[in-house]
């Protein structure tokens, strides 16, 4: 997989290497199908997981990354279990930021229970903003983009989404790029300890998070995203009478 300076549409950013997938895998696939570039940058190689071994994590990575056809698949390298809003963490996201040019950013909520989603949220926002300042790491050589829209996946049932994407024609697609971790879901084969995600309950509850969002708006599948910023629309007509639920 090619990742070297390849410009994105849209990069999704999150702390460990099945996150992209369990979250935004179905708008990853949609975006693609709409003839967009789509990226995945994870934060770390997930070295602190209880199953599988960061060689490995990195082999399913890339065969997850060829399920959503994506353009580029990075990896930032940054410690499990430790991410931080530092200034070294800052620094790396903006060059990512500057090399992939992304216009959207997906990424992790800032109050999500785990602490490494948590900074990845913090440090996705501070650096998207650093990086349209030019003076902010000259010395790194590239120059200032236009700050990234950034787009917050819902996890918590006390953040109500911005909005919901209609996944519902990729459901397929994404749960086969989440079983290309093997190591870290339901394998009969596997004597490695039982985690949380490995129960085959586990993606279940993912594909039934799915229809529940897309219930929400009237379709088969959705994906959630919170918006911190107002959206500007352009014709409030159309976008109003789109498809809804008016018992969500
Ligand atoms: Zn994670």
């Amino acid at each position: 997989m090619s990742t070297d300076k390849v410009e994105l549409d849209a990069l999704a950013v999150f702390s460990h290497p099945d996150d992209a997938e369990l979250t935004v895998a179905g708008t990853l696939l949609k975006l693609k199908h709409l003839g967009y570039r789509t990226g995945v940058l994870d934060v770390t190689r997930g070295e602190m997981g209880t199953r599988g071994t960061p060689e490995g994590r990195a082999e399913e990575a890339l065969e997850a990354a060829h399920v959503l056809k994506l353009d580029a698949r990075l990896n930032l390298e940054l410690p499990d279990g430790h991410v931080w809003v530092t200034e070294d963490a800052r620094r790396a996201m903006v060059r990512v930021i500057r090399t992939h040019r992304p216009h959207v950013i997906l990424t992790s909520h800032w109050d999500d229970p785990h602490p490494d989603h948590a900074a990845t949220a913090r440090i996705v926002r501070e650096a998207a903003r650093l990086a349209s300042m030019r003076r902010y790491d000259e010395e790194g050589g590239q120059d200032a983009v236009k700050m990234p829209a950034l787009a917050h996946a819902v996890y918590s049932r006390l953040v109500a989404p911005s909005f919901i994407v209609d996944v519902s024609d990729f459901v397929e697609d994404k749960m086969r790029a989440i079983r290309a971790h093997a190591s870290q879901f339901c394998r009969a084969d596997s004597d490695e300890p039982q985690t949380r995600i490995s129960d085959e309950k586990f993606l279940d509850q993912i594909e039934y998070r799915m229809r529940y969002y897309g219930s929400l708006i009237g379709v088969v599948a959705g994906e959630p995203f919170y918006v911190r910023e107002a959206l500007n629309i352009d014709d409030p007509v159309a976008l109003l009478t789109r498809p809804m639920n008016i018992y969500s």
